[in-house]
């Protein structure tokens, strides 16, 4: 009986920027050597493995369930056909010894959470000469002080003065390439986004990058002085006279809590 070897999998963390470029490293993962004391085969130098007394060196055994008649691997022997009675101590009967390797890992450029990339042949050795599995490197992206990924896109915090959300203005932006800027315009309201086109990641199969959108979040200022909350609301005197038109919101708002009480 013939199997293929198991697969493996090895979680690799990567940074955002590695992701959105790629990049080559290397990984060090089990492997397995013949041993060199019994020469793979398990058993006690001086002795041999005997054919399985169970399946009779088949590998598999014949139960019975009912009317049918199902195949099993072998207890014994675990499908190998063979029953070492006496194992080999350096190996403790297995036939091989687990060992590291190095590994090279081209992790190509967009590659995302979750994804996988195989290496073929690279997981645990098959067993009476069945093909190995393969290795799996999942890969798992670390959090970015930054930036959140959705797909090919990046998505941003842009925290802005009040100051600047009332009067506008030029304001630098971070982008993964270097540093990008946009306008904001006169009266910008928290929640309001900003889209950078192309500014997103290019995914491992996509044609062109994603966006990068920031979304706009005003502060309101803390820790005032005395002179500056007295300008402050020489300012909102000067807003109360001009009506509701430098509010609508909070207007329409007033309004809409009015109605929800009469
Ligand atoms: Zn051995
Ligand atoms: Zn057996």
């Amino acid at each position: 009986q013939v199997y293929r070897g198991a697969d493996l999998k090895y979680t690799l963390d990567i940074s955002l920027e590695q992701a959105a470029n790629g990049f080559d490293t290397e990984i060090r993962v089990p492997s397995w050597e013949n041993c060199e004391v019994c020469h793979g085969n398990g058993a006690k130098p001086g002795t041999q493995p005997r054919t399985c007394h169970t399946c009779d060196g088949a590998g598999v055994v014949r139960m019975q369930q009912g009317f049918f008649s199902v195949q099993q691997n072998c207890p014994t022997c675990h499908g190998t056909g063979k029953e070492i009675t006496d194992p080999c101590t350096s190996c403790d009967g297995v036939g091989r010894i687990r060992r590291n390797k190095t590994l090279q890992v081209k992790i190509p450029a967009g590659i995302d959470d979750g994804m996988r990339i195989r290496s073929a042949g690279n997981g645990e050795p098959g067993v009476n000469g069945g093909p190995p599995g393969d290795l799996y490197v999942e890969i798992h992206l670390k959090q970015h002080g930054i930036f959140q990924r959705d797909g090919d896109d990046l998505h941003c915090e842009l925290t802005i003065p009040f100051t600047t959300a009332a009067l506008g203005g030029e304001l630098e932006v971070p982008t993964l390439t270097g540093r990008g800027a946009i306008t904001i315009p006169e009266g910008t309201q928290t929640g309001k986004t900003f889209r950078l086109r192309g500014k997103g990641i290019r995914g491992v199969r996509s044609s062109y990058p994603g966006d990068l959108y920031c979304h706009v979040s005003v502060e309101t200022p803390v820790r005032l002085n005395e002179e500056q909350k007295k300008i402050l609301r020489q300012f909102e005197t000067s807003l109360q006279q001009g009506g509701e038109k430098h509010s609508p919101n909070s207007q329409s708002w007033r309004d809409r809590v009015k109605n929800f009480f009469s």
